[in-house]
């Protein structure tokens, strides 16, 4: 039968063994064999009766605490081994799940960056709606309703309301200007609808961002210098700008606006059809009687005014051929856009 200092050789055995123990299994086996019920500390306890009485006491007081602190030390090695419960329903084994994550259409990323450019020149963003009526649409902006330069743009009508989807984006310059009073900074930007035979180039849909400014002494060379900082901002440095004389019914002179190929740097390719030039938007002078219907006087303030397709920007942009690829929704055109 064990007596005291067995006791303490016992505990310095137990302990190293629970400090040497690797895993669960180490302490269990170790628990069984100390404190288990036919273990070597409990079966010392059960006989302390055969001892002589006076050693009964002090033996089973030292086994009694070697049992409690094994018992502490055991578990407090346990807790070493504890995986919790996230950890234990993760398999890094398993192959993953792959998401598809979804991005923002070429149009859209085009129409943005257009944007962006211009709100850090100032220009204030402004929306409008798609049904427009035939007033802001046609008629503020120096269309009357017999003029010719309406078979111009194939509207959609809506019957009997004198309601039109919008053709361009431009009645919102209408719209403000008669709103509101000079200086004026806006950009504006969003669908515009056309009747038009769905074609490689042409889509009944499309998008499009316009500009004005209005303000006393107003110049033809303000409107060329924001259009070269666009376009340095939007297809990078080094292309060249130029304006060739054009017709829009609301601005008067108006100017086509081309840029040098930015592919072949001017000197001709098949995305420029071998011109050098790529053109590129519709700008000119706000025409005084758009100014004069909105209640502003034409002798007072001037202004220039700007309107960009976005499908041709981007389909240039991308060496893209045909528009109709934007609309059509194929994945795997629109994922290389990511
Ligand atoms: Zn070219």
């Amino acid at each position: 039968m064990a007596g005291v200092s067995e006791i303490e050789t016992l505990r310095a055995e137990a302990l190293e063994a629970v400090r040497a123990a690797a895993s669960k299994t180490d302490l269990e086996n170790i628990s069984v064999r100390y404190i288990g019920r036919k273990g070597i500390i409990t079966s010392i306890l059960k006989r302390l009766k055969e001892l002589p009485l006076d050693q009964r006491k002090t033996v089973g007081a030292a086994a009694n605490r070697l049992k409690a602190e094994l018992e502490g030390e055991i578990k407090a090695a346990g807790d070493k081994f504890k995986i919790s419960r996230i950890e234990a329903s993760i398999d890094p084994t398993l192959p993953g799940i792959a998401r598809r994550i979804g991005a923002v259409h070429p149009i859209i990323q085009a129409m943005d960056q257009m944007c962006r450019s211009f709100q850090r020149m100032g220009f204030t963003l402004v929306p409008g709606p798609d049904i427009e009526t035939d007033y802001y649409n046609f008629e503020a902006l120096n269309f009357p309703p017999d003029h010719p330069a309406r078979d111009m743009q194939d509207t959609f009508y809506i019957e009997g309301d004198n309601l039109v989807l919008r053709t361009h984006t431009t009645p919102v310059q209408a719209r403000m200007l008669e709103s509101c009073k000079p200086p004026m900074k806006v950009i504006t930007a969003g669908k515009c609808y056309r009747n038009e035979e769905i074609s490689t180039r042409a889509y009944c849909v499309f998008h499009q961002v316009d500009g004005f400014l209005v303000d006393v002494g107003v110049t033809m060379a303000d409107l060329k210098a924001v259009l070269v900082a666009f376009c340095r901002d939007f297809f990078g440095e080094g292309l060249k700008l130029r304006l060739r004389p054009s017709y829009f019914p609301f601005t008067e002179p108006s100017a086509e606006v081309d840029i040098s190929c930015f592919l072949c740097r001017g000197k001709g390719c098949q995305l420029c059809k071998y011109t050098g030039w790529l053109e590129i938007l519709g700008s000119g002078m706000i025409d005084p009687n758009v100014l004069e219907m909105a209640g502003h006087d034409p002798e007072k303030y001037t202004g220039y005014a700007f309107g960009i397709g976005v499908e041709r920007i981007a389909m240039l942009k991308h060496g893209i051929n045909d528009i109709r690829l934007f609309y059509e929704n194929d994945i795997r055109f629109i994922r290389q856009f990511r």
